[in-house]
């Protein structure tokens, strides 16, 4: 797939700059079809073998939806869209991280939905990084609380933080999004050393994630096109 590995070649080479190890790729599959998330995880499964392909969903029944279609055992699924607290129960058991935690009514909500039988869920907290108050995501000065929540849930192991910054057109204001995350990642590892997810940086700005230190990067269109039409259709 050839869109798949010029993904790659862009995050080992931003990482070799940065001097960083080479951050996950996570594959958002928002509406495409799930034909092309299995050819994409059979591609990665290719290019990373013996790592797990990890795909992002925006709403808790679209992934349900695609999980059944698909059938494949070996995905992770990762939840990256707002989540309401009435589908707080079906995502503790569809997905296997939910990055947009951000508030505390979600935290004794997942943690009691999450199934016996499934390992904990790894959740992320969403930070609303440039205060925009259309956005989703808790203030800077609320991650601790919510960390000390999450932390004290068995059913919930706490990852880290995930960011999705204000797409301002200027690209040092994006970097300077990103540099304000990475001060609150490193704050909190020092207060829980299992964190190691810093999840940051999309199709147009995963170089700049990665100079201040993504370790996982969410990639839609720059693997499957835009949407509603092919890739291809895009190029010259
Ligand atoms: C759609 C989406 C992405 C991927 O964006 P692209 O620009 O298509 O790579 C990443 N993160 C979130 C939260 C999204 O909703």
């Amino acid at each position: 797939m050839h869109a798949l590995h010029e993904v790659l070649q862009r995050i080992d080479n931003a990482a070799a700059r940065a001097g960083r190890p080479p951050p996950r790729l996570l594959a958002v599959a928002k509406t495409r079809p799930a034909t092309a998330i299995a050819e994409l995880a059979a591609a990665l499964r290719q290019a990373q073998p013996g790592r797990t392909p990890a795909i992002g969903e925006n709403y808790v029944q679209e992934a349900r939806t695609r999980q059944a279609e698909l059938r494949d055992p070996g995905l992770e699924w990762h939840l990256i869209g707002h989540l309401q607290g009435n589908k707080a129960a079906a995502a503790a058991s569809a997905f296997d991280w939910v990055q947009t935690l951000d508030r505390p009514a979600l935290v004794a909500a997942l943690a009691r939905h999450r199934p016996a039988q499934r390992p904990p869920l790894n959740v992320l907290i969403q930070v609303d990084i440039d205060a925009e108050a259309s956005k989703h995501g808790c203030r800077p000065g609320q991650i601790a609380a919510l960390a000390a929540a999450i932390a004290a849930e068995p059913r919930l192991c706490l990852r880290g933080l995930m960011a999705i910054p204000a797409p301002w057109p200027d690209p040092q204001r994006r970097r300077a999004a990103f540099s304000r995350m990475r001060v609150l990642f490193d704050a909190l590892v020092l207060q829980y050393p299992q964190a190691d997810t810093l999840s940051m940086g999309m199709s147009g700005d995963l170089e700049l994630a990665i100079a201040e230190g993504a370790t996982l990067v969410r990639v839609g269109t720059a693997l499957f096109g835009a949407r509603g039409g092919s890739r291809s259709s895009r190029l010259p």
